[in-house]
């Protein structure tokens, strides 16, 4: 195969070039100059790569290519494992078609409430991106239809083989034509990968790439911005990328309080972390954002070390930092266990040059992007799932994780899945339940009692 790494090279239309462009993606990454040639062909393709190395462009560009935009059916369905990954796919295909007018692209994916996604699905997409199980009861309900799907995507099709979605998946390729492109992408290839490819390719081109291993799988967006636009800038960041849980990195502990004050303004629900502050309220703030009650924490470098959140859905450098391995070691907090993290750089002009050792560090060029700072005022913040409740006894008072869960699953009334992680420190403990029935669990804390005694309970 001969290749050259240019995007030029390849027969795509000048919309999608533009969407290229946009992304700042100059040359090809591997897997993209051995996959698209054939891709663009039509040709099914089975492709050995890991996050990271490119591979949603790849067959984002191949299902691109080959829609109708006239054509109101759903045309391109991309089936993955995680909705984190969905939604990743989903904002990279959006991009890539920004310059085709009318295109419709839906993430559907399990853990969301059905009816506003069988609302969407009324104008059908042309392209679907979900998790199987979801979308089979998608299709069961009639509400989504394949039969005019003319190129499959199964995205890291070894994991949602682990993760049991062997059966759905089966299903939902059933549902489309015989006649269509299929393109597996999969990090590993044990047999039963081999096996689902058999029964569903057709003399598929086979491409495999090393991923980048010292390269974290975190997708990294810069944005240069005023000094005084960084706030409305990250509130509008925070709109779009709506990560579950995030860190905002701070070089100066002044910051973390500022940056806290506008985004409560704006309405989400962020907490300040540094090392100025008492180890008790320091705690208490790890234990809020590891049990889900706030989904942005913004710290300062040593004090995010307490934080023991193995998977971030996202990093943000409030400031660029100058040394580059304290950015490497900020966004490695994302991204881990090969699942996808975004990182986001929020950059003065001042702060440019610090830019240049990262870039080195990690041997590729950055990729400077625009977003436009929030104005006026935010709508529709993201809320977080759990309220903290604050119990004034803990192990010295013999309390333990599983007298509260007593408390709240018994005499208040609380299902258990809708109390979440329980911490009890020498004299506190700390209970995330549900948000929506914090009120109800409160009150019963409060009027009842945890193992035959009564103790204060505050909602943080
Ligand atoms: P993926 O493997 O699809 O998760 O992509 C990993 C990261 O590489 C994402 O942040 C992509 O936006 C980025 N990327 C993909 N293709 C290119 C390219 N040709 N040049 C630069 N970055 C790219």
């Amino acid at each position: 195969m001969s290749q050259t790494d240019d995007f030029a090279s390849l027969p795509l239309s000048p919309a999608l070039l533009q969407g290229v462009a946009a992304l700042g993606y100059e040359r090809m990454t591997p897997i993209q100059a051995q996959g698209l040639p054939t891709l663009l062909q039509g040709r099914d393709l089975i492709a050995q790569a890991p996050t990271g190395s490119g591979k949603t462009a790849a067959f984002g560009l191949g299902l691109l290519h080959k829609l109708d935009p006239a054509d109101g059916r759903t045309q391109g369905l991309v089936l993955c494992p995680t909705r984190e990954l969905a939604d990743q796919v989903g904002r990279q295909l959006r991009k890539l078609a920004f310059a085709i007018p009318n295109l419709k692209v839906s993430v559907l994916c399990g853990g969301m409430p059905l009816g506003p996604q069988l609302a969407s699905l009324e104008h059908a997409p042309h392209v679907v991106v979900g998790t199987p199980g979801r979308l089979q009861e998608l299709v069961r309900k009639q509400a989504l239809r394949l039969d005019a799907v003319s190129v499959l995507v199964l995205d890291e099709a070894d994991r949602m083989l682990d993760m049991g979605f062997e059966e759905p998946i089966r299903e939902l390729v059933g549902k489309t034509p015989r006649k269509r492109q299929t393109l597996l992408f999969s990090a590993t290839f044990p047999d039963a990968i081999r096996t689902l490819a058999a029964k569903m390719m057709r003399e598929p081109a086979e491409v495999t790439v090393e991923g980048a291993a010292d390269q974290p799988a975190v997708e990294q967006h810069f944005y240069e911005v005023e000094p005084d636009r960084k706030t409305p800038l990250l509130a509008a960041l925070l709109l779009e990328f709506r990560p579950d849980s995030c860190v905002v990195f701070c070089n100066m502990r002044r910051d973390t309080e500022e940056v806290v004050g506008s985004l409560n303004h704006y309405g989400f629900a962020a907490l300040a972390l540094h090392g100025d502050m008492e180890q008790r309220d320091r705690d208490e703030v790890l234990v809020r954002f590891a049990n889900r009650s706030c989904n942005v924490l913004v710290a300062s470098d040593v004090a995010a070390r307490g934080l023991d959140v193995q998977d971030l859905a996202a990093v943000v450098n409030y400031e660029l930092p100058t040394d580059p391995d304290v950015y490497i070691h900020r966004i490695g907090r994302t991204g881990r266990a090969g699942r996808g993290g975004v990182a986001l750089s929020l950059c003065s002009p001042r702060e440019i040059a610090r830019a240049q050792p990262i870039e080195e560090r990690q041997g590729r060029p950055l990729r400077w992007e625009r977003a436009a700072p929030l104005a006026g005022r935010a709508s529709n913040v993201p809320t977080a799932p759990m309220t903290t409740l604050r119990i004034d006894a803990g192990r010295t008072d013999k309390l333990r994780p599983g007298d509260v869960l007593g408390a709240l699953t018994g005499d208040a009334g609380l299902k258990a899945d809708q109390v979440g992680k329980i911490d009890v420190f020498p004299t506190r403990s700390y209970v995330a339940v549900a948000r929506a029935q914090a009120p109800q669990a409160l009150a019963r804390l409060r009027e009842g009692k945890i193992k035959g005694r009564k103790f204060r309970v505050h909602k943080l």
